[in-house]
């Protein structure tokens, strides 16, 4: 299959109103979509990446007109989040429209709902005549891609379009909150903080998105995640005892330690996280083995980057 790179949001959703799948640029990573309405097309979403069948689909949305066509129910908590932060890197759970297909949920009564920011994103669902579903835009299990280069190195051959955008500038997956429980739940850590969704709905209870949990809340929290080929090595305070390899890498706030020659130095942990996932796969296209990483402090956004340092170290044991 040949894929197309294009700037024009109207091509764009032309390919997904025809039944077809799409990648797209958000604020948190890319995004790879299809029409929520379209099994077939649902389907090639779960081929192209890989993906296990089990983990479900996030729905995203121009509107919240659109809301009624995804959920069924929508309470006050859900309500809340949704009027401080939609459009945003957030993703409210709520129980389904029953219309809504059982491939998009995996099965599960719930489906994620998320309004993405960026002005390409709203403009391209805009123009398309459903809802779309879309995981991150990389094959599974590898980091997200948070640039056009990094889907186009992943899926070229396997979907049929790339809507070109600039660098995602958040670069991490968005905040999930699972609102069909009280009191609902951070399933996983995102740049919206617990300390802000709790300064808005108090009662929310921190998740265990750093388990390997099976429980049928967030299927996708069991797989190996975010993983380049190098080995990732979590440095907790100051530095670890390093075997000083020539091609070893450091990613971190702090400056690296000695004899590291490939490095990313981030200002604060908002910079660590755009650049993250871009380094993890320049990195691999360097041939590097080792990579460096440095655990940021476990509040505001830091708390997703350590989530997804461990997750991608975790790898590692296998
Ligand atoms: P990705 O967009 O690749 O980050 O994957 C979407 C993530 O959202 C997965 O890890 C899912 O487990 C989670 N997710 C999507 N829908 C639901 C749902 N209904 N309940 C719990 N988690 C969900
Ligand atoms: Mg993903």
């Amino acid at each position: 299959m040949q894929t197309i790179v294009t700037q024009s949001v109207g091509v764009a959703a032309t390919w997904i109103n025809r039944g077809e799948i799409v990648a797209f640029p958000t604020e948190t990573v890319y995004g790879l979509g299809a029409d929520i309405t379209s099994d077939a097309a649902i389907e090639k979403i779960y081929a192209a990446k890989g993906r296990p069948p089990d983990n479900p689909l996030i729905v995203h949305i121009h509107s919240l007109h659109q809301l009624q066509e995804v959920a069924s129910d929508i309470p006050r908590s859900a309500e809340s989040l949704i009027h401080h932060f939609f459009p945003g890197p957030l993703t409210v759970i709520l129980n389904k429209n029953p219309e809504v297909s059982q491939l998009v949920t995996a099965g599960l009564p719930t489906v994620g709902i998320r309004l993405p920011a960026h002005p390409v994103a709203q403009e391209f669902l805009r123009r398309c005549t459903h809802p779309v579903a879309a995981p991150s835009a990389n094959i599974s299990g590898r980091p997200s891609s948070t640039d056009w280069k990094a889907v186009y190195d992943d899926l070229k051959g396997k979907i049929p379009c790339v809507l070109k955008g600039p660098q995602s500038t958040i670069g991490l997956e968005s905040t999930i909150v699972d609102c069909s429980v009280h009191p609902p739940r951070l399933l996983r850590s995102g740049a919206i903080s617990l300390e802000s969704l709790r300064n808005v709905v108090p009662q929310i209870r921190a998740g265990s998105s750093n388990e390997k949990t099976h429980s049928p809340k967030s299927p996708g929290l069991k797989y190996p995640h975010y993983s380049p080929s190098a080995q990732i090595i979590l440095c907790e305070e100051g530095y670890p005892p390093i075997e000083r390899e020539t091609n070893s890498a450091w990613i971190g706030i702090s400056q690296q330690p000695e004899g590291i020659a490939k490095t990313a130095i981030c200002k604060n942990p908002e910079e660590y996280a755009f650049r993250l996932f871009s380094f993890f796969r320049e990195c691999d296209r360097e041939g590097i083995s080792v990579i460096f990483c440095e655990m940021p402090p476990a509040d505001g956004i830091g708390l997703a980057i350590r989530d997804r340092l461990q997750r991608a170290a975790e790898r590692n044991d296998k």
